[in-house]
């Protein structure tokens, strides 16, 4: 069966989608730590950051290229974000598909 992040992907599993594209998805955390928190995830499943192969250098890439462009959009650049990726449970990965957190809007940072 599908991954969790999978059936989102795939509209199998509701989530709150606030951009996509041919190959990457953004959804709002359903336990926000802070006003903004989105997970950018790749529509290809890879579990975690040592699954990644030269041949998805560009794919990480375009993780990257969203948070930036999101930020852009939702006025955010300037005073600045967050971006976490955990890996494997010693990292704090709960969710086997690799995912990038997105998260700002503190009071103060952090
Ligand atoms: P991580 O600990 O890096 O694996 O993060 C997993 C994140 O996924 C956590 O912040 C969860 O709150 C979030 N999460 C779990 N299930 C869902 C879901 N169905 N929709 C949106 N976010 C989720
Ligand atoms: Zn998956």
């Amino acid at each position: 069966m599908a991954c969790l992040f999978c059936q989102i992907a795939e509209k199998t599993q509701p989530a709150d989608i606030v951009y996509e594209d041919e190959d990457v998805i953004v959804f709002k955390d359903i336990a926000p730590k802070a006003p903004i928190h989105v997970l950018i995830i790749p529509k290809q499943h890879l579990a975690t950051v040592n699954d990644i192969d030269d041949v998805h250098i560009p794919l990480m890439g375009q993780l990257f290229a969203t948070a930036k462009r999101l930020a852009e959009q939702w006025s955010i650049a300037e005073q600045g974000y967050r971006l976490t990726v955990n890996v494997g449970r010693g990292g704090g990965q709960v969710i086997d598909h690799i995912h990038m957190h997105m998260v700002s809007g503190w009071k103060r940072p952090v």
